[in-house]
């Protein structure tokens, strides 16, 4: 379709803001749809709370009076006479509406109702009185100032042309959820008349929605199992040798991973596989052993780790499981010496490193890998698909494991990773105690650090989550300084307290996390959530204020902080809020269930939000409140990919469509 410049009513200037936001064409104008919907009806002022949303419509019986401040504000007042009550109304910078504000003029208003002083703050003013229906009107997210009701009136000068939006849908789904047709759909989201059609609109684009990302999901694993990768020859012998000397025996589900991945390896496929298990489960122990059979069949490993620390970290782990073979472990960080890091490249290139472990620096561009068999990412979440993309594309299909501590409950799994295997480790190792979670009120603080003192004379170190902080850098400074103090005055005498804070470099915070994990500091106190994956096991207590600002998922991820050696561990949630819903963090240890505890209580948000956010983004649907849509989404996705009607190119629409997306992958 043409470009959104033809528009009338859309300026070059438009145009450009438009066309810069990824607004290109008609065609992506007209599927920019609302985020949400107002309903316009008359408030019934008696029934109205304080401070409530007031939309009443009137006749203005005072000539505004405007007061000017801080030099660009300004706020206007009337009086409006609505047949029942006299409401004064004020709104903020409407200085320029005066001359069309005359005594007896017409006019809707819409805002809070501020019922001590019969007063109406008023967020909109318009110039008609209210419609008798109720009406429903589309919100859209403004950009860079194109406001809701501009993008409303260029949608009206082209709706007609959702007649020519592509039909991706096959006919006989459409006829099997009764669903409406896209051109009503379209032009009832962006023009609605009634809600039972809204719903009936939204039925549907948001099933095209679900239908075409498991369509691109499905497409790509079918791809992936067609794409010969490496055959990497393994001597399971050696594998098994390896692992008896593990300084543990692993558990079920490790060693249930480990013949997985073996497999995925051996085979010539290209292996794309997700192993999840909560922080502590023993994931690393899994890479480790896939990075060694890589070795075996003579190629080299990559390993990818979010942070410079947790590089380091997998760096030292790594080399001490393996310091009794001739395997050749090399880190390479951002970091380093700029003559280190050529050193390491240059060992890289030559093949003289059989494992990378490594930050970011390991997908520059730069850098040449001699035979790179694997690529795992650690905390695969926090790296967007196209560096991953990235990094397994310096090497000839090399296979690639991700490892995630978000386990996610298998249905949910299957869904969002569609395209990946799966392995879960859902048993802690053995001899682990559970950590003990308990609940308090900011009342019990004195309870609270009682038992920290117990934990500090056993020589243990704590975590301390600082409370809920304001948005400003000096507010959360003070916080943190005033619970500092606090704590410091109360267990200063028998250890050392410190601070992370948001204001400090990450030089700063490295050497913090540094002393506190050689045991020269025992109280961390931190008000942004400490680094993912950070391994302190002489840390057995962590203290959580004001935990109801978390989801479960994000407090289990906390909790797991701790637990991580063989003493005794105890997770402090302080709450004057949400008891209930944290008791569910004191009843159970297992991240599985509490991410479906989650998903049942909060929604998407923590669950999805990580691959959400990077690069899974839906303009209408929900992954937890369209569930149930998105699992017919994949099993129609399936039927489709499948069906001879699709590989005849009935569906060629649909087929031109995923095949493009998906091309870069
Ligand atoms: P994750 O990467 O899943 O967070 P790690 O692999 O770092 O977990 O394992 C956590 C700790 O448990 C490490 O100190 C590791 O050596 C140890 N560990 C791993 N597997 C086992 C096992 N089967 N038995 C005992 N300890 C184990
Ligand atoms: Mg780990």
């Amino acid at each position: 379709m043409n470009s959104v410049d033809t528009v009338k009513g859309i300026g070059p200037k438009t145009a450009n803001i438009l066309i810069k936001s990824g607004i290109k064409t008609i065609s992506d104008l007209l599927t920019y749809y609302p985020y949400r919907f107002e309903v316009i009806a008359k408030s019934n002022i008696k029934e109205l709370n304080e401070e409530d949303r007031i939309v009443i419509d009137g006749v203005i019986e005072t000539i505004p009076s405007i007061f000017f401040f801080n030099k660009k504000m300004n706020k206007m007042t009337f009086r409006l006479n609505t047949g029942e009550y006299l409401l004064n109304v004020s709104i903020y910078n409407r200085a320029f509406l005066k001359s069309k504000l005359l005594i007896g003029t017409k006019i809707t208003v819409i805002g809070k109702y501020n019922k001590k002083n019969n007063q109406l703050v008023a967020t909109d003013i318009r110039f008609s009185l209210l419609p008798k229906e109720p009406k429903i009107e589309p919100i859209y997210h403004s950009i860079a100032g194109i406001t809701s009701n501009q993008f409303n009136q260029y949608l009206g000068n082209i709706i007609a042309k959702a007649n020519e939006l592509p039909v991706y849908i096959p006919d006989y789904l459409i006829t099997r959820y009764k669903l409406i047709d896209k051109a009503s759909s379209v032009q009832e989201i962006h023009f609605p008349t009634t809600k039972e059609k809204l719903n009936k609109a939204l039925n549907y684009l948001k099933y095209e929605e679900l239908f075409l990302f498991m369509m691109k999901m499905n497409y790509l694993k079918m791809n992936r199992e067609e794409l010969l990768g490496i055959e990497h020859k393994i001597d399971y012998s050696k594998v098994d040798k390896f692992i008896s000397q593990l300084p543990f025996k692993l558990t079920e589900d490790q060693l249930k991973s480990v013949k997985a991945i073996y497999n995925d390896m051996s085979s010539n496929r290209v292996m794309k596989r997700l192993l999840q298990g909560d922080v502590g489960s023993g994931k690393t122990v899994v890479a480790i052993i896939a990075l060694y059979m890589n070795y075996l069949s003579g190629m080299q490993g990559a390993l990818m780790a979010p942070t410079e620390v947790l590089a380091q970290q997998h760096y030292n782990n790594i080399t001490k499981i393996l310091k009794n073979t001739d395997i050749k472990v090399s880190l390479l960080t951002g970091k380093m010496k700029i003559s280190e890091q050529k050193k390491v490249k240059e060992e890289i290139q030559k093949g003289l490193a059989n494992i990378i472990i490594g930050t970011h620096s390991l997908i520059n561009n730069e850098l040449k890998y001699h035979n790179l068999g694997i690529v795992i990412t650690d905390e695969q979440q926090r790296f967007g698909v196209n560096q991953r993309v990235l990094l397994s594309k310096k090497g000839e299909y090399p296979d690639i494991l991700y490892l995630s501590a978000t386990p996610i409950p298998r249905t949910f799994a299957i869904t969002i990773y569609g395209d990946m295997d799966i392995s879960s480790i859902h048993t802690m190792p053995s001899g682990r105690k559970e950590i003990i979670t308990t609940l308090y009120n900011n009342n019990d603080i004195k309870e609270v650090l009682d038992g920290m003192q117990r934990e500090l004379r056993k020589g243990h170190q704590i975590y301390v989550i600082a409370p809920l902080i304001e948005e400003s850098d000096k507010i959360e400074l003070e916080n943190v300084e005033t619970l500092k103090s606090k704590i410091e005055r109360a267990l200063g005498k028998i250890s050392k307290v410190e601070m992370l804070h948001g204001k400090m470099s990450s030089e700063e915070k490295e050497a913090i996390m540094n002393d506190f994990k050689e045991n020269k500091i025992q109280i961390l106190i931190s008000t942004t959530v400490i680094e993912v994956g950070i391994d302190v096991p002489n840390a057995t207590m962590i203290v959580i204020f004001d935990s109801y600002r978390f989801g479960l998922s994000q407090l289990h991820q906390l909790r797991g902080r701790v637990g991580r050696g063989d003493s005794q561990s105890y997770c402090i949630l302080i709450s004057d809020r949400e008891a209930e819903r944290l008791s569910v963090m004191t009843q159970t240890t297992d991240g599985f269930k509490i991410s479906e505890e989650d998903f049942r209580l909060r929604g998407s948000g923590d669950i999805f939000g990580t691959r959400q956010s990077g690069e899974i983004k839906f303009k209408l649907a929900d992954m937890k409140r369209d569930f149930t849509i998105l699992l017919r989404a994949k099993e129609d996705s399936q039927e489709v990919l499948n069906s001879d009607e699709y590989k005849n190119g009935k569906y060629f629409l649909l087929r031109d469509l995923i095949e493009k997306s998906t091309h870069l992958e």
